[in-house]
């Protein structure tokens, strides 16, 4: 018997794609032979493989593409006529986060169309994923997010200059300092967040200075720990 491989389900990045489309043809059909679709469909395609995932034949085919902005419209207080049974509780989620917002939305998007772009020209290394839990804007921002944050050039001026102007490292929101805790094992050991809301990251722009804090490791964690990710007065203000 010949077995289907079956194709993965849909990404918080292609929901958020699919949202943004979604919420610029309410009235729409969502005919999968449509224009508006077939070029939707392209895109999520595009940021599926950006991720790294592939399937099928069937994979992100116009059919989905098409059943997703029905199943949004199951969520659309505007129309009273239900859509399809959601199939995917990420539909719900997204559109509770952003479907208000959708300004926001459409930067996200153009930002995660951006890096899905440069990560397929090789532009923009992504790193493959961490313990970081995904940001609301998707998994490929989280990436550049976490990219950003680990590039040793600026870390190490980032670094340096803190320390001409404090003396030591420390954690810019607890006050921890490796070096005083563990000594000599600890010198020089601080981690680096970059403080740049996530909706707001493009694909090949340069980090500044001002951009990044110096934080401990337990602290950079509780950042990255839950949705949405804490801002550093909201860590400083957690942290009794
Ligand atoms: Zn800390
Ligand atoms: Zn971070």
């Amino acid at each position: 018997m010949a077995e289907t491989k079956r194709n993965p389900n849909w990404t918080r990045d292609e929901h958020l794609v699919a949202l943004d489309f979604y919420l610029d043809n309410r009235d729409d059909y969502f005919s999968p032979s449509g224009e508006g679709v077939l070029a939707l469909t392209a895109d999520i395609g595009k940021v599926a493989r950006a991720l790294g995932l592939t399937g099928s034949d069937t994979f992100r085919n116009p059919s989905g593409a098409s059943m997703k902005l029905l199943n949004f419209r199951s969520h659309d207080p505007q129309h009273d006529t239900k859509g399809l049974p959601q199939g995917n509780k990420l539909e719900q989620v997204v559109w509770n986060e952003f479907a208000n917002n959708p300004t926001a939305l459409k930067r996200v998007v153009a930002n995660i169309l951006n890096v899905t772009n440069a990560a397929m020209a090789n532009d923009t290394p992504v790193l493959p994923e961490d313990d970081a839990t995904e940001a609301r804007e998707g998994q490929l921002l989280t990436r550049l997010h976490r990219y950003r944050e680990r590039n040793t050039a600026i870390v190490k001026r980032k670094k340096a200059s803190f320390l001409k102007k404090h003396g030591h490292l420390c954690c810019e929101a607890c006050g921890f300092d490796f070096q005083k805790v563990y000594g000599e094992r600890g010198d020089g050991f601080i981690e680096c967040h970059h403080t740049k809301p996530v909706s707001e990251l493009e694909a090949g722009e340069t980090t500044k200075l001002a951009d990044l804090v110096l934080l401990c490791a337990n602290c950079h964690r509780m950042v990255h720990a839950a949705r949405p990710w804490w801002t550093i007065e909201e860590l400083s203000a957690s942290i009794g």
